[in-house]
């Protein structure tokens, strides 16, 4: 009962988390809709250092370290007491975007990430859906969101190249390819609608397979 939604920037991962939660509650399902960085008060203070352009940008692996510090507190305090009570959680983002943008964007060891994630997290998704969408149509459709909203991070969008992107994408297909019984990979160049109906029926194949 725990489902999380990844891609890059601009694939739709807050509009499918909208719709896979409708969609269950009309079954009377509890259904926890997250996110990462962040989903505990104390995560969402460190999204919010991690996103803040007022300081430096943070070096990869102080970057690395409060992803897993925002991770084990939102592992602790909100998913694990919610699948314990029988409540779906689906989270946008999770552990595969440590892989893809600390590991794969900036370069950070792979049997490290790994370490953290059997050491401080120690659970996975038992579905875990990608949005892929090539990285200049994720750049435009990421174009014009508000900082302020704490939506998004633009400032991070524009600052990074397209080649971190390139290699955050090739990062989350590798994963995918890796291991096909947990990811399902979705074509986020349709429009939201459509992505949104392609996950729904993605989650509902996974749960009658
Ligand atoms: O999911 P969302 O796009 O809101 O993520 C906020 C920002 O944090 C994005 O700019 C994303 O690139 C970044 N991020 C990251 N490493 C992670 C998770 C998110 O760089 N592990
Ligand atoms: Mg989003």
């Amino acid at each position: 009962r725990f489902v999380s939604l990844e891609g890059g920037e601009g694939a739709g991962k807050t509009t499918v988390l909208h719709a896979l939660r409708d969609g269950l509650q009309r079954e009377g399902a509890e259904v926890v809709n997250t996110r990462e960085p962040g989903g505990t008060p104390l995560a969402e203070m460190i999204r919010a250092l991690l996103l803040d352009p007022a300081h430096e940008p943070a070096a990869a692996e102080a970057e690395l370290l409060l992803m897993f510090a925002a991770r084990a507190q939102h592992v602790r305090e909100t998913i694990v007491p919610a699948l314990e009570r029988g409540a779906w959680v689906i989270s946008d983002r999770f552990t595969d975007s440590s892989y893809a943008y600390q590991g794969g964007g900036r370069g950070l060891d792979v049997d490290f990430i790994a370490e953290l994630e059997r050491r401080v997290v120690g659970l996975q998704p038992g579905l875990t859906l990608l949005l892929d969408v090539d990285v200049a149509q994720g750049r435009e459709r990421t174009r014009g969101r508000d900082l302020a909203t704490g939506a998004n991070g633009p400032d991070r969008i524009e600052r990074e190249r397209d080649e971190f992107f390139e290699r955050v994408r090739a990062t989350y297909r590798a994963r995918a390819v890796a291991e096909p019984n947990r990811f399902r990979v979705i074509d986020a160049s349709q429009p939201a609608p459509a992505v949104a109906a392609d996950a729904a029926a993605q989650l509902r194949a996974w749960r009658e397979a």
